[in-house]
């Protein structure tokens, strides 16, 4: 299918440096949560080497009015050309794309281990699944530099109450305490001390390449068989090296 033309509605500051994008969703257009769709900008200002698309994975419900996405707002000149859209300005919508998609069995537990940004495609699928009233064993252990860092932190803790899921949260760059917060990096023994059952979970991994390679060896260490493990990475964020979000 050709790439579609969508308008930008509003943006919304979710975490520090980060927003949320609005646009208004084509009549027919449908997804599932954990997919992604790539947006084109139409005769930028400005451009670079990346040229004028990315890929972001969708944080809203296929339910929802609008195409939401969210974003680690870095100075790049697509970055800078969105920032600067103002409302009713177009851009191209092609996909969605990716099968980075809930398993079927909801008996099995779900565990998302999350760096940073990494929590869009987690945030479609725990918003649907309150949405949808489907019952399912759900773990997010969310990895961030600081507390400000993470995305749609407080809504999180709403799913958490309302027992949409379970929360852990680890701050890797500042000291921190209280419930369900942790320090430090993801590692095996975080894990083994949260999950009874790890060896039915299916285990989801998504953030910048360097958190996903650090999440494998973990799971390899826990013997987590391949086939409980999906994956995405946010090509994008190679360079940034050592940082988990
Ligand atoms: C399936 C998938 C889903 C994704 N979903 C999301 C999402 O929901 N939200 C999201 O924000 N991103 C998402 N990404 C990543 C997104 O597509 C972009 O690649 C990313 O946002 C980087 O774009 P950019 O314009 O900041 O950098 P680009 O201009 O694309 O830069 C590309 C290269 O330059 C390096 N680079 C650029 N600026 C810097 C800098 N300041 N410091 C260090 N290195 C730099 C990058 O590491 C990279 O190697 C997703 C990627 C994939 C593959």
């Amino acid at each position: 299918m050709d790439k579609q033309t969508i308008t930008f509605v509003k943006k919304e500051r979710v975490a520090d440096g980060t927003m949320a994008f609005f646009f208004t969703k084509p009549d027919g257009f449908t997804y599932k949560p954990g997919q992604y769709i790539e947006l084109t900008l139409i005769n930028p200002k400005e451009t670079d080497d990346e040229g004028d698309a990315r890929v972001f994975s969708l944080v809203s419900t296929p339910k929802h009015e609008y195409l939401e996405v969210a974003i680690r707002m870095r100075d790049s000149a697509f970055k800078r050309c969105l920032g600067n859209l103002k409302e009713s300005e177009e851009i191209l919508l092609d996909g969605p794309f990716g099968a980075f998609l809930l398993h079927q069995d909801t008996n099995k537990r779900a565990v998302f281990l999350v760096g940073g940004i990494g929590i869009t495609p987690i945030m479609s699928m725990v918003r649907s699944a309150e949405e949808e009233k489907i019952k399912r064993p759900m773990t997010l252990v969310l990895s961030t530099r600081t507390l400000g860092d993470a995305p749609f932190l407080s809504e999180l803790h709403e799913k958490k109450e309302n027992k949409i899921m379970d929360l852990l949260h680890t701050v890797t760059n500042e000291e921190v305490s209280g419930q369900d917060l942790e320090h430090g990096y993801i590692s095996s023994d975080m894990l083994k001390k949260n999950l009874t059952d790890i060896d039915t979970c299916i285990f989801y991994v998504v953030g910048p390449p360097a958190m996903v390679r650090a999440m494998n060896k973990v799971l390899e260490e826990l013997e987590v068989s391949p086939d409980n493990i999906k994956m995405e990475e946010f090509a994008g964020y190679e360079k940034e090296k050592g940082r988990t979000e």
